[in-house]
């Protein structure tokens, strides 16, 4: 496989016409490298669609033989791995439910010793970079040749606006750990909501990710999975069009040290941004409360130790005392006109 790679398809094969339809019109517009398409869907609850099986393996197969390009699925077992064999799928991707699991990821490891397939490794759903770098290493015992990871965000219990929070860091210090596996990005399970994938996209591309690996569905509203997160074929066509791509592997070297550090200065600050929203979010559950207890908002000692409390721990990393409270006086600020807003709306109301 010669990186960077775009591969697309639906969430997941929902019939022999869908796939097939999905596959002429993405082979229409853009350049894919692969045609993905989930057969075994690990779904968080039960009940839902938890794809068609064994029997959309041929339906996806000739699909991809139709537009001369290479199909990707998902496997969680050894059983899944011989029959994605026997239908001659082409790439196989270790999916993040099954990547937590070491058990699991061995199982498929043994299962695949012998065969010259790719696979795709995508993250665990925890932030845990060992166990992303562990389920790698299983893989590469069964002396696999074609590995490649798979950015698809963590989980987290917090509210956010990502559906799997990116967290740039951890893929940048796999890229640290592992630089012979190529890194490519799915903006589709990061955002969970398309009107972000763009965003996402760019970012990945920013950052020397090898690729993307993005949900498209003939008519995403009325997808069996996923449907929130996939786009049209046009859509990916213009989002392609669009992205700033960098040229990934011959630049990689020419790439300054200079701009491999903005590019991580970048990450940084979109995390900064998240982890803000995040204690905005809290800010407005502490407005209400202290509406409800008929409480001030301005609380001068639990301010003074907060300030105390950060600046102590600022120079711990050797950031002044002068950068820390300016920063942190602004958030106050900002916290205090948002609880202002919320306290305010409510004694409307009443
Ligand atoms: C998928 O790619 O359809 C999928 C289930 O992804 P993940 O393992 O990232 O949730
Ligand atoms: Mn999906």
């Amino acid at each position: 496989m010669k990186y960077p790679i775009t591969i697309c398809g639906p969430c997941s094969v929902e019939s022999e016409e869908q796939v097939y339809d999905v596959a002429q019109k993405l082979a229409k517009h853009i350049k894919i490298d692969a045609l993905r398409g989930g057969i075994w869907k690990p779904r968080t609850r039960p009940n839902s669609f938890e794809g068609r099986g064994k029997v959309a393996l041929k339906w996806l197969k000739q699909a991809g033989i139709a537009i001369k390009k290479p199909v990707a699925t998902e496997v969680a077992n050894s059983k899944h791995v011989e029959e994605a064999l026997k239908h001659d799928i082409d790439i196989l991707w270790i999916g993040a439910r099954t990547s937590v699991n070491p058990f699991a990821v061995q199982e498929i490891a043994d299962a695949l010793k012998g065969t010259n397939v790719t696979v795709m490794i995508k993250n665990p759903i925890n932030p845990d970079l060992s166990l992303w770098l562990g389920a790698i290493e299983r893989v590469q015992g069964a002396n696999i040749d074609n590995i490649c990871a798979i950015h698809r965000g963590f989980s987290t219990y917090e509210k956010s606006i990502y559906r799997n929070k990116p967290k740039w860091d951890i893929p940048i210090d796999l890229k640290r750990n592992m630089p012979e596996i190529p890194i490519i990005c799915d903006p589709s399970h990061i955002c969970g909501n398309r009107s972000l994938i763009r965003k996402i996209s760019q970012s990945a591309y920013d950052l020397n990710f090898d690729g993307l690996m993005i949900e498209v569905h003939p008519d995403p509203d009325k997808a069996m999975s996923d449907a929130q997160q996939q786009i049209t074929p046009a859509e990916v066509q213009e989002l392609m069009n669009n992205l700033v791509i960098r040229k990934l592997k011959p630049s990689l070297e020419a790439k300054s040290l200079l701009d491999e550090f903005r590019d991580q200065i970048d990450a940084f600050d979109n995390e900064l941004i998240e982890i803000l929203y995040q204690r905005m979010n809290v800010v407005e559950e502490i407005a209400a409360y202290k509406k409800e207890n008929k409480v001030t908002i301005y609380q001068p000692g639990r301010w003074d130790s907060i300030v105390n409390s950060r600046v102590e721990s600022g120079k711990t990393k050797g950031l002044s005392e002068k950068f820390i409270k300016s920063v942190f006086s602004a958030i106050h600020n900002e916290s205090i006109e948002h609880q202002g807003q919320i306290m305010n709306k409510e004694n409307i109301k009443k």
